[in-house]
Parts: C-alpha cells; sequence; structure tokens
C-alpha cells in the first residue's frame, strides 16, 4: 500500500481523558478514532490489527470444532424475561422500542439468543455436543466507560456457547475452551494469568478469567504458587485474632464523635482486629436490610455479599443513614445486640475474636467485650475481600497481589439458561433432558488495548511481527530521482513475494514519515537514501530501536525469510 493513499490519523497529542499508555496511544496512532464516550471507530490500520486478532481466535475455534453463526445485536425483550435477566440485569442493559412500543435491548452477552437457538439445533442426543460461536458487536451502558477500547459501551466479543448431555459433558467442552483460550492468548503474544473468577451476571457454578497482566488493569489478582483467583472471587483463610482470650463482662463506654475505625481503634487504644464493624445493606429486591459485621481491618467484598443473598449487583446499596432507625440503630454506632427486624451476617473471622468492641446502637457509645455466641448470633459466612498478606486456602501459604485486564471469561453455566428458557434434549430412553451449557467470552477490541498496553515504547507501539497493520515500511529520505525509483522497485519486489509493505511515498520530511511509523508500530523500516544508488539501505528494527547498513538483497532476504 502506498502511503499517499491511505488514511494516517497520528496525532501529537492525545485527549486528556486518556490517561494510560495504550489508550493514549490508540488515539495518538489514529488506528481507532473516539465517537462519544465508550464508542469508538476502526480506522484502516487499526481494522487491520482487529482483523489479525479475530482470524488468530477464529482459527483456534474452528480448530476446536466450534462453528461460527452470526447474530444480531438486537435482542427481544421476551427472551430475557424467560431468563429472568430483564430485570436483573440492571442500568447496564442498553434498552429501546420499536415504532410499536415493543421492547428490545441491545446484546451485553447473547445467553438468551444461544439458548433460543439450540431449541433447534440440539433437539435428540445425537445432536450433542455442540460448540457454537459468534464474534460480534455487544452494548453495555457501562457506569464509567473508560481507558478506550478496554471499558467501552460498544465493543466486539467473541462468544461461544457449548451445548452437552450432562455435566462430564461440559466437564469436557469446559477443558477444551481453556486449553483454546490459552492458544489463543499464547500466539496474540500477550503476558496472561487464568485464575478462577466470580460468575457475575452471567451465572453458572465455576469459571476462569484470563488475565493479561498490567500494572493499570482494572482487576486485582490474589495469588500464589498453589492458588490465583480474581479478587473478587478470591477465598483466604479465616485469621484468628485472639480465640484463647478469656471472655470478659460487656461494658459501654462513651465514644462521642468517634465513627470510623481509625478513631475508635486511637481513642480506645485497641487494635482494629479487636473491632467489629457494621456495614448496613438495602435490599431493593425486598426493601429489607441486612446487617453484615466484618473485622475491623478488613473490607466487605460485595460481590460475595450479593453471592450469599442470591441478588444482583445493582440490588444491593448501603442504606441511607435515616433507615438505621427501622432497625434500632443509629449511623456510626451500629452493633450487633439489639437490633430488630435484621438479617445479621457475619464475617467468618469473627467468631474468632474475643472481647470485640462493637456500636451500641446508641449515639455515641460502643460496647466492649462482647462475644460472638454468648451475645449475638448470625448467618456466619465468608465476605472478606481478600488482600495480599492472606493465606491461600490450599496450603496456607501468602498470597501476593497484582494487576491485571481481563481479556477472556469462560464459565460453567449447567442447567440455569436451558431450564429457565426450556431447552430440553431427548435423551436415548426418549425422555426430556435439561442440555448442559456453558459459555465462553473474549473481550476483541479490549485484547487490542491490552496488546498495546504490553508492547510499547516511549516511541509508540510495537506491535509483534504478526499483529503489526503491516510489516514493513519503506521510508525513502526524498520519494524522487534514484532514491524514489530504488523505493518503488523494492516495494513491487516485497509485494511479489507477500510481505506486508507499506511504500511511504508521501512528500513530508524524514523526520515526519519515520516518526509516524514509529507510532503505529510498523516492526521494520527501510530507509532508502543516498546510499541506496550503491546498493545499500538502512534496515530498522522497531523492537530495539535499532539499525544497520545492509545491501538491498540482505533486507530483502531478511524480510521474506
Ligand atoms: P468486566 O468485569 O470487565 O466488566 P465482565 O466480566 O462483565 O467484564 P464478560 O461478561 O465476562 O465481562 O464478557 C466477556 C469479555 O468481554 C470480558 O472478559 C472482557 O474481555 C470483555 N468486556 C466486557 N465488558 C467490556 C467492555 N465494557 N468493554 C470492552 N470489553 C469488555
Ligand atoms: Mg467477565
Amino acid at each position: 500500500m502506498k502511503a499517499s493513499n491511505m488514511i494516517i490519523g497520528t496525532l501529537k497529542e492525545a485527549p486528556q481523558e486518556a490517561v494510560i499508555d495504550s489508550h493514549i496511544l490508540l488515539i495518538r496512532s489514529g488506528l481507532v478514532k473516539k465517537e462519544v464516550a465508550g464508542i469508538y471507530n476502526f480506522m484502516p490500520l487499526g481494522l487491520k490489527v482487529l482483523r489479525k486478532i479475530e482470524n488468530v481466535i477464529r482459527e483456534e475455534m474452528d480448530e476446536s470444532g466450534a462453528l461460527e453463526i452470526l447474530c444480531s445485536a438486537l435482542q427481544p425483550k421476551e427472551i430475557w424475561e424467560e431468563s429472568g435477566r430483564w430485570q436483573k440485569y440492571g442500568p447496564e442493559l442498553m434498552r429501546l422500542k420499536d415504532r410499536n412500543e415493543r421492547e428490545f435491548c441491545l446484546g451485553p452477552t447473547h445467553e438468551e439468543v444461544f439458548t433460543t437457538l439450540a431449541k433447534d439445533f440440539a433437539r435428540s442426543y445425537k445432536d450433542l455436543p455442540k460448540n457454537v460461536y459468534q464474534i460480534q458487536t455487544k452494548y453495555r451502558d457501562e457506569m464509567r466507560p473508560r481507558f478506550g477500547l478496554i471499558r467501552s459501551r460498544e465493543f466486539i466479543m467473541k462468544d461461544s456457547y457449548s451445548f452437552d448431555k450432562d455435566e462430564e459433558g461440559l466437564d469436557k467442552s469446559y477443558n477444551v475452551m481453556y486449553d483454546v483460550y490459552s492458544r489463543i492468548f499464547d500466539r496474540l503474544h500477550l503476558d496472561y494469568v487464568p485464575v478462577l473468577a466470580d460468575t457475575g451476571a452471567i451465572g453458572g457454578s465455576s469459571s476462569h478469567q484470563f488475565m493479561a497482566l498490567s500494572d493499570v488493569g482494572e482487576s486485582t489478582i490474589i495469588y500464589n504458587d498453589n492458588y490465583a483467583a480474581d479478587q473478587e472471587k478470591a477465598e483466604t483463610v479465616a485469621e484468628d485474632y485472639n480465640s484463647s482470650e478469656e471472655m470478659k463482662a460487656i461494658e459501654e463506654v462513651s465514644t462521642p464523635n468517634v465513627k470510623t475505625i481509625e478513631d475508635l481503634s486511637t481513642y480506645l487504644n485497641v487494635d482494629k482486629q479487636r473491632i467489629v464493624k457494621a456495614l448496613v445493606y438495602k435490599n431493593f429486591t425486598d426493601n429489607s436490610l441486612v446487617v453484615c459485621f466484618i473485622r475491623g481491618d478488613r473490607e466487605l467484598n460485595k460481590i460475595k455479599l450479593t453471592n450469599y443473598l442470591g441478588v444482583g449487583e445493582y440490588d444491593l446499596d448501603f442504606a441511607k443513614e435515616n433507615e438505621f432507625e427501622s432497625v434500632g440503630s443509629v449511623f456510626g454506632f451500629v452493633g450487633p445486640i439489639g437490633l430488630k427486624n435484621v438479617r445479621i451476617i457475619v464475617d467468618t473471622e469473627v467468631p474468632m475474636v474475643k472481647n470485640q468492641i462493637v456500636g451500641s446502637n446508641k449515639a455515641d457509645y460502643h460496647l466492649k467485650n462482647v462475644n460472638y455466641e454468648r451475645d449475638y448470633k448470625g448467618e456466619v459466612t465468608d465476605l472478606r475481600l481478600a488482600v495480599s498478606g492472606n493465606f491461600d486456602i490450599i496450603k496456607k501459604e501468602p498470597l501476593k497481589s497484582r494487576r491485571g485486564t481481563e481479556v477472556g471469561q469462560i464459565f460453567k453455566l449447567g442447567t440455569k439458561y436451558s431450564k429457565a428458557m426450556n431447552l430440553n434434549y431427548v435423551n436415548p430412553e426418549g425422555k426430556d433432558t435439561p442440555v448442559v451449557m456453558g459459555c465462553y467470552g473474549i473481550g476483541v477490541s479490549r485484547t487490542f488495548q491490552a496488546i498495546i498496553e504490553q508492547y510499547h515504547d516511549e516511541h509508540g507501539i510495537v506491535f509483534p511481527d504478526d499483529l503489526a497493520p503491516y510489516k514493513v515500511v519503506i521510508i525513502p529520505i526524498k520519494f524522487k530521482d534514484e532514491m524514489g525509483a530504488i523505493s518503488e522497485q523494492l516495494y513491487d519486489t516485497l509485494k511479489k513475494a507477500g510481505v506486508e509493505v507499506i511504500l511511504d511515498d508521501r512528500n513530508q520530511s524524514f523526520g515526519v514519515k519515520s516518526h509516524d511509523w514509529d507510532l503505529i508500530g510498523i516492526p521494520y523500516h527501510i530507509i532508502v537514501g543516498r546510499d541506496a544508488a550503491q546498493g545499500n539501505v538502512e534496515f530498522k528494527i522497531r523492537k530495539s530501536y535499532s539499525s544497520e547498513v545492509v545491501s538491498i538483497d540482505e533486507a530483502i532476504s531478511r524480510l521474506t525469510k
């Protein structure tokens, strides 16, 4: 391709909202253009990269025996009501009406559609197993679209769905997809780790996420040699603070205006571990309040709480201060003794804390020496947010944390959708049986940017050879006379040899041209200067940012090898 014929939209400056390198470079390189917040257009060079990523995914999916289809983004409300998700999905679901007031959504995912389609292609045990996929546009009205393609409102996903006769079949399909994902991310040159994951709004029994490692990733990975999980999911050993301490009698202490754990621990001169803090939530599915108790040095993992309560992410939020009265308490001083009309949920570490400091449900007072079981009870479950320094549940060894970007996730759905939506197959005995499903997503456009996040330097993007929009660019110092003619010849030769090559025939300074291709990340630059008449060119390797003078023949042979 000749550069004069291309759209090269490089920019000197990135917009202010771009704060991470990959987002800045994505925009500065002109590979994509922003339409409005969270909505982007792929320009010619960006689209070439996107297609290469898609093709890697497609090749590996096809190789595994999966079948590609393409579905509409528009989905009727009825199928979402069948699955029960029309209500549960919350404000992220982009809902709309047609001219006859019929309601639709723009699909954030396609479980409902694929389950419906499978009613035709998965009728009998003879039709199973099947794995069907698409590479298609998804819509999510994200609360905070940010980081460019990492969290956008329209994005491209590869989603696939497996259909099996039984759990054993699902296990097999899931393991196949786990391996396929590993191969895909290997071929995309990502530094990644698979981790245990929560199943979120999709539902189902078990799940893994594939995390591209990145210091600016939105996810936190809790890991050591025995264990790796997304922070939302991570389980850790419940730690003992002082379980062998003698129980003492309860005392009321005056704590005027002391509301935070920090202040309370200073004011009473006690460890935060001894303080049991209360978090009051409102469950919007029935407008009830729930009070959670957790050690003062811990944070609550809201995902664990929503899973425990069996409600959606958006069905639960902090209660308002004026609602505390209804359960017999007061903001800032909530404690477990004397609460009424409320579910009390206690983190697994709390029963092990002896002589706890808790709120008194009365302004400006706390209680000392309160003990679980003796003085109050609740439902005990793991509510803690795992952090580095906690211990893994396999070998009880210390855990570390690091950040990542979720580029893919796989789920064992089981019969959640097939039961809700009546997807049955006829088994060999002639009996209707629910199909056992799995689902598997890759954020294709997010992966695009995750690659840039891992492959860039101070000059711009450094695409791996096989993902770059073009492999090589020929840059004549001046595109005229002999330099021009030699450049054209070299261009023809490489093109004929099947090399993806650009000839920069633009009437621009060498500096401008070179800068553009550095930014866009073309792996090899051939600089045609005065030496070309003597048969020599400069061969620059973008990755090492180094160049050497080689003969034209040598350059050709390096690029065609
Ligand atoms: P997240 O937790 O980041 O919001 P998710 O777990 O809700 O993502 P899934 O439903 O698992 O996402 O979707 C499959 C894949 O689609 C994700 O692994 C991710 O790579 C990608 N993805 C999800 N949401 C977005 C988004 N808003 N923009 C770009 N890619 C996304
Ligand atoms: Mg996910």
